[in-house]
């Protein structure tokens, strides 16, 4: 053990190995050093622990090798660390642990044009004074919703929080009790309006809620009706719910603020493309709703933002809070929300959004491409893969119709090198990872969610693994 501990090299000469010396021309000179450190720590550790065989570390160089080749471990583990591009074969189109909507070309060229420079955002080119960033952003999302008014924050929580803050803050929000929705971890309805400093009131029941139950809640302290979308679950059987024309016209005949959180909100008729029927925004606009807020990147497909449209009384007011500063968007979303909506507007959603481009997708087309690619793998690697086309139904995801499914073409692959448990783990630490799911014993690589670039990677990926494996 002394022997070994006494071969053990200091920093100094670690960092005077060629590999090292090449990490160095790209990574800071104290970023490697703590590395080494570390390397060093594991073999000293392995050494106490007898983990080693003597045998292979007799001269200083094997130490040397083994230290070096620790560092170099722990560099590609921790740079692998950060956010990056993997590939969603789930199926899943708005994956909330995958970044929900991906962006189009059209919005990311223009981000990298706009925001590789200076740009407009708060000078008005007209006047060669100040201007707003919001003025265009608004003006598309009126024009597109129908409503008097229109502004964008970080994300539909903190809409939901600053309209609330405003509108409601110290006095009451009646809510029914089926609407009280938790979206993912920390999204609770009924912390947001308390947080907001409203008090929640709650009517109806669970199953049941009627608009008179609306009506008999209200007292002087009132100031919001709120309507929220069920955007993750259902509630079926014995049911009654109250429409937003009911809530906006007991809202007005008493003289409220008549609210409602969308959720994922869409701006056109799911229906073309075979999904049911949602309420759009500009249909509860018309229904008499006077704020609105939804999602950037449900639905919608475009950038992470919070839209709140309505009545101009109340959104010039909500703009005026002095919360809205905090929760306001960043250029980098608006340039993309812009893009994104200029697409609504010139009706080019189906070529230009990538999350309508997989909805399009039919069957016929998914099959050729699970032709394609299927025809690909059995080619590289013969009878080291099972492959077949089977047919799968998508959910949507994003906590938006939690229902819907749409119908779909996958690739079942096994391999009777590896099992299903571990080719799964091996694909989701490939270079760029590749997450599917296993039913019955084999792999469900979803067609709909992949983008053209993915098979080439899908294709890499399954044949350095599987020609990794000891076959013998
Ligand atoms: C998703 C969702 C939110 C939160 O929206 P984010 O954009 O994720 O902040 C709020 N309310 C409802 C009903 C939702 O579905």
């Amino acid at each position: 053990m002394q022997h070994l501990l006494r071969h053990i090299p200091s920093v100094h000469d670690v960092l005077e190995q060629k590999t090292i010396q090449h990490l160095l021309e790209s990574q800071g000179r104290n970023h490697i050093k703590a590395l080494i450190l570390q390397g060093i720590e594991i073999f000293r550790h392995k050494v106490f622990s007898s983990e080693l065989d003597t045998f292979h570390y007799q001269s200083k160089d094997q130490v040397m090798a083994r230290i070096v080749a620790y560092v170099l471990d722990i560099q590609q583990q921790t740079e692998k660390k950060g956010l990056r591009r993997i590939i969603n074969g789930t199926g899943v189109l708005l994956h909330t642990n995958m970044g929900r909507a991906p962006l189009g070309k059209i919005a990311l060229d223009e981000m990298v044009e706009v925001a590789g420079g200076y740009s407009n955002l708060e000078y008005n080119l007209e006047e060669g004074k100040r201007g707003s960033r919001y003025d265009y952003v608004e003006t598309l999302l009126t024009d597109l919703t129908g409503a008097e008014s229109a502004m964008v924050v970080n994300n539909n929580a903190a809409a939901v929080f600053i309209a609330l803050n405003t509108l409601a803050s110290n006095q009451e929000v009646i809510i029914s009790r089926s609407e009280q929705v938790e979206i993912g971890g920390s999204f609770r309805i009924p912390d947001i309006i308390n947080r907001s400093g409203a008090r929640m009131v709650e009517v109806g029941t669970t199953n049941k809620t009627y608009i008179h139950d609306y009506e008999k809640a209200i007292t002087e302290e009132t100031a919001v009706l709120l309507k929220v979308h069920k955007s993750n679950y259902r509630i079926e059987g014995f049911t009654a719910d109250v429409d937003g024309h009911a809530i906006g016209a007991l809202a007005h005949a008493k003289e409220l603020i008549a609210m409602e959180d969308l959720g994922s909100g869409c701006l056109v008729d799911l229906r073309q493309y075979g999904l049911p029927y949602e309420p759009t925004v500009t249909e509860c606009v018309k229904q008499g709703m006077d704020v609105i807020t939804f999602s950037g990147d449900k639905l919608l497909g475009g950038p992470q933002g919070g839209i709140i449209v309505g009545k101009k009384k109340w959104i010039d007011q909500i703009r005026k809070n002095p919360l809205t500063r905090m929760v306001r968007i960043d250029k980098l979303s608006l340039i993309a929300l812009e893009q994104v909506l200029q697409c609504y507007r010139n009706e080019t959603i189906n070529e230009h959004l990538p999350i309508m481009k997989m909805l399009c997708r039919d069957m016929q087309q998914l099959e050729e491409e699970a032709n394609k690619l299927m025809k690909r793998l059995k080619d590289n690697l013969h009878d080291h893969i099972q492959i077949s086309i089977i047919q799968e139904e998508n959910s949507v995801g994003g906590g938006a119709l939690p229902e819907a499914k749409k119908e779909s073409i996958a690739l079942a692959i096994s391999s009777p090198y590896i099992g299903a448990v571990a080719l799964q783990k091996a694909l989701r630490k490939y270079t760029i990872p590749i997450i599917v799911r296993i039913k019955d014993e084999h792999l469900e690589l979803s067609m709909r969610t992949l983008f053209n670039q993915d098979h080439d990677v899908i294709v890499q990926g399954l044949c350095d693994i599987i020609n990794k494996i000891d076959k013998t």
